[in-house]
């Protein structure tokens, strides 16, 4: 029996041709030579893998197996031997990049610091022989809530280093969070700060693990090591807490990596719970270092003059996999920010941007929404002529902010590279390659090469061109989330299950839903635990929040379904307006008569409820199962620790 699919409704034509001078110059010159990888791929796996875990990557020992898949478990290159930090700083130092800077950091008030990659490498060995000293032992967990300042990075490689899975928690989640992902994944010991900066206000980690250890909470932790970063004077615990700058200076700076095998645990990564209790995503070493590796060898065309330069933060995977180990795996140079956009300095982006020539920038479709609202005065204000390729992740990207990007950050000459993937997928999916792919704004556009995408309906069958459904992966790949930690029970009800295999093979179930278009083209159209239902048609969230957004008194928009008698469900959408706008009934109308101008009566709000700010993630992403309940009026159901701001549904309650 065949499901309803999700309908698409939106309908975006525009297409950027990648510059013919950048694709001239780049790494994958022309979608002729992505379908040669991508056929080659398809046709042969275990093979393209294997060919460029061979060429890529320095292993102590050869694999036995390339892959070994017994649904839904897989092995990448099981027998292999390698160390992720191996290959991230010690074979360059036999290069020119010895010298070259590894990490280019920038802190909040305007300090910062360069390390080459001798430098880094001699750091990481030093932090290294710190965690052996403290008793830390290969397969040990080390959790890290770490502001973030170049000691986040060298505490990841030290752990990978000595085989010692890292589970890093967002400095932005409180005592109690964090005290539910240290106990479990049964860390043994912690590395903090006293504190970090953020919005010119310190954040108070060092306390806030004191809170989470408090009565012995977490009987794992032996030790807490605490980097010096804020000066805020904080109380150390006798025997359990050790400052880094006492121990790790004076360690000695020789540490030969561990020889891991391809499937040992590399890290332990917390999702970041946009749709309920996060979950422990566990990625092991071999298959990560190789794919994050070459996705961003390609997705970013890297070269080594560039300065590259990714917003996010370490405690979000694509700190780690596009801040530390893919750049680093590339000798790459890469650009760590201690601040966020603030009042005192709405545009510090773009201070870094100019002051370091950054040619790469990669950010969130939050902050691109941000600076929209914000306008064009700071952008514009600066030499942003740096700039070559941008990058954006973490939600939908609505199509009026990816022009925007373009065209006000990029000046119109910079290919945009739209990139969708989880922390289950360790590294990017669909995405465009920035000197071949033609974009389409609000398209993730097409799988990367050895990636085997489909949107099929629940039964497993794929849907036609232009149908909404369900997206799934088809084949393993080497940087695939290996289980939930402690819980494989979740791992395959949560990923294996909602869609049975078909005619034997088995569909990794993203939890997100998608249509393909006649190129070929993915559109990401929401989260499938998002979608609404009006007069039996199923709508993503993504394409009349984008509708709403084309409008230019919206700066941000976030839609869910009310229940209606008759309907079903109604489109309920919540609104937060550009800096000069003010809401009306007026507005309201005009807004409603948009949607229908630009999708149809089909998705015309019922009601609209203006607000100064959204729900969202502490990683910015928008929570719209806070919002389903408010529209209802009715309480607020679920976890709310992973929010960024609770006043925010206070405010949105009371604007009812
Ligand atoms: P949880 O799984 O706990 O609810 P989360 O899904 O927000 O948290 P992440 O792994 O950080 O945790 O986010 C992955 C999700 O982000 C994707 O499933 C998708 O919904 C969204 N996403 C990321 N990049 C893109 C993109 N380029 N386009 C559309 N959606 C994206
Ligand atoms: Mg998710």
């Amino acid at each position: 029996m065949s499901q309803p699919t999700i309908e698409s409704i939106l309908n975006e034509k525009r297409l950027f041709e990648p510059p013919a001078d950048f694709a001239a110059d780049a790494r994958i010159k022309s979608m002729a030579e992505y379908q040669a990888l991508y056929d080659k791929a398809a046709a042969d796996p275990a093979g393209f893998w294997a060919e460029l875990a061979e060429q890529e990557l320095h292993w102590f020992k050869k694999w036995d197996t390339v892959l070994d898949w017994q649904p839904p478990f897989a092995k990448w290159f099981s027998g292999g031997k390698l160390n992720i930090s191996y290959n991230c700083l010690d074979r360059h130092l036999t290069t020119w990049r010895r010298n070259k800077a590894a990490l280019i950091w920038e802190g909040e008030p305007g300090d910062s610091r360069t390390l080459t990659y001798a430098e880094l490498h001699r750091e990481v060995c030093q932090m290294a022989n710190v965690l052996k000293d403290l008793g830390v032992k290969k397969g040990d967990r080390v959790g890290l809530y770490m502001p973030m300042i170049p000691e986040a990075a060298i505490a990841m490689l030290a752990c990978a280093r000595i085989g010692a899975p890292h589970t890093v928690v967002f400095g932005g989640f409180s005592a109690d969070a964090l005290r539910d992902r240290l106990n479990d994944a049964e860390a043994k010991l912690v590395i903090t700060a006293d504190g970090g900066f953020r919005k010119d206000k310190v954040i108070p980690l060092k306390a806030a693990v004191d809170q989470a250890l408090e009565n012995n909470a977490v009987p794992s932790v032996e030790n807490v090591l605490v980097v010096e970063r804020t000066k805020s004077g904080v109380p150390m615990v006798a025997g359990r807490d050790h400052w880094w700058h006492d121990l790790q200076p004076t360690a000695s700076g020789n540490c030969p990596a561990e020889e891991m095998d391809a499937e040992d645990m590399l890290f332990i990564l917390y999702t970041s719970g946009t749709t309920g209790k996060p979950k422990g995503v566990v990625h092991t070493t071999g298959g990560y270092n190789l794919y994050t590796h070459m996705t961003f060898q390609w997705t970013f065309d890297h070269k080594d003059t560039d300065v590259y330069w990714c917003t996010a933060d370490v405690g979000w995977i694509t700190g780690h996999s596009y801040i530390v180990y893919g750049p680093l795996s590339n000798g790459a140079t890469s650009l760590m920010y201690e601040g966020v956009p603030r009042p005192s300095n709405p545009g510090c982006f773009w201070d870094v941007v100019e002051k370091y020539g950054v040619n790469i920038f990669y950010t969130a479709p939050t902050a691109i929404r941000a600076f929209m609202k914000m306008g064009e005065a700071e952008p514009k204000a600066r030499d942003l002529s740096s700039l070559r390729i941008l990058g954006t992740v973490g939600e939908p990207i609505n199509p009026e902010a990816w022009v925007w990007y373009q065209q006000v950050i990029g000046g119109g000459n910079c290919p945009i590279v739209d990139t969708w993937w989880q922390t289950e997928t360790g590294g990017f999916m669909l995405t465009p390659l920035p000197g071949a792919t033609p974009t389409k704004p609000g398209s993730a556009t097409k799988p990367f090469p050895g990636i085997i995408a489909d949107v099929v309906d629940l039964d497993g069958n794929p849907v036609g061109d232009n149908e909404g459904g369900y997206l799934v992966i088809k084949h393993p790949w080497p940087s695939m989330m290996r289980t939930v930690y402690g819980n494989e029970e979740r791992f395959r009800r949560t990923y294996w299950e909602h869609i049975p295999p078909k005619d034997g093979q088995y569909l990794y179930f993203a939890g997100d839903g998608a249509r393909r278009d006649e190129d070929g083209y993915f559109w990401v159209m929401g989260r499938v635990d998002d979608v609404l239902s009006v007069s039996g048609h199923r709508l993503g969230t993504m394409e009349i929040e984008s509708a709403l957004v084309s409008h230019p008194a919206v700066a941000e928009a976030a839609v869910v379904g009310r229940k209606n008698e008759i309907t079903g469900e109604e489109v309920f959408a919540f609104v937060t307006l550009e800096s000069h706008h003010q809401p009306s009934d007026e507005l309201k109308d005009e807004l409603k008569q948009h949607v229908i101008k630009e999708i149809g009566i089909i998705a015309r709000p019922a009601d609209i409820r203006f607000a100064d700010s959204l729900p969202k993630t502490r990683s910015g992403k928008i929570i719209r199962r806070f919002l389903r309940n408010l529209a209802s009026g009715e309480d607020i159901v679920g976890d709310a620790t992973t929010m960024e701001d609770q006043s925010v549904l206070d405010k949105l309650r009371q604007g009812a």
